[in-house]
């Protein structure tokens, strides 16, 4: 698949939806056919993930892998860096409503995958979850959005319950790597159930930081759950 054919999609829908609102690049924000997901400048000066991405852990072996410290899931594949335009479009993402930017990441990580010879494997999609509370602020949990355009086009389901998050009264961007791997243990709990069990399960969140939450969250899936595989993927990579 060439770039060109990465930032088209089509469909009526998609058609008819560029006559009411017509579609903007998730990046410069510049006008875009409604059958492209980006324009092509924006995609061409995006850092798209590459070598120098640790395979294991996803996150840049320039800046420290986490695999020294120990990760619980089996691999990790990030869309992109997390800079530049991709900064804004995350940023667009949680506090604008605006999730144009989740179909181009989505389709991303899904070619990715297929080229690794994964996708075949994954039996269910696990979004990490939202508190209820924020999630009803924002109306919808951006990293499931992201799971549901990974999977477009597959038969994985995406379950939204297996694992909970218990409302928080202090923001993650706060605290510090070491309070985030604290904060983490008490915020999210798997439900009673064995859906995951013996399974490939796909963890998917916006973006890699710390790897403290998606690290805790395939712990619970393996440990808890009895999953026997964990491959994350997040639009992008600190
Ligand atoms: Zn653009
Ligand atoms: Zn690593």
């Amino acid at each position: 698949m060439s770039e060109t054919e990465i930032i088209i999609r089509g469909g009526i829908r998609a058609y008819l939806a560029d006559l009411i609102f017509p579609s903007r690049c998730p990046f410069c924000d510049d006008f875009i056919p409604y059958d492209r997901l980006c324009c092509e400048d924006c995609f061409n000066e995006t850092l798209w993930a590459d070598e120098n991405i640790c395979p294991r852990c996803g996150k840049s072996i320039m800046k420290g892998c986490l695999c020294e410290k120990g990760v619980k899931y089996d691999l990790c594949v990030p869309a992109t860096y997390y800079s530049g335009g991709v900064k804004d479009s995350v940023y667009k993402l949680k506090f604008r409503s605006e999730t144009a930017a989740i179909d181009l990441y989505g389709r991303i990580i899904a070619k990715r995958l297929e080229i690794m010879g994964i996708l075949p494997e994954i039996n269910l999609a696990v979004p990490v979850p939202m508190a209820k509370k924020n999630l009803r602020i924002r109306g919808y949990n951006q990293a499931e959005l992201l799971a549901k355009a990974i999977i477009k086009g597959t038969n994985i389901s995406v379950n939204i319950g297996l694992i909970i998050r218990k409302n928080v009264t202090r923001s993650q961007h706060d605290l510090s790597a070491e309070e985030r791997h604290e904060a983490v243990t008490t915020q999210y709990f798997p439900l009673d159930t064995d859906i995951a069990k013996g399974k490939t399960v796909l963890l998917v969140d916006d973006v890699l930081t710390t790897g403290s939450t998606l690290n805790y969250c395939a712990g619970l899936l393996k440990e808890k759950l009895g999953a026997k595989k964990i491959i994350c993927a997040v639009a992008a990579t600190v």
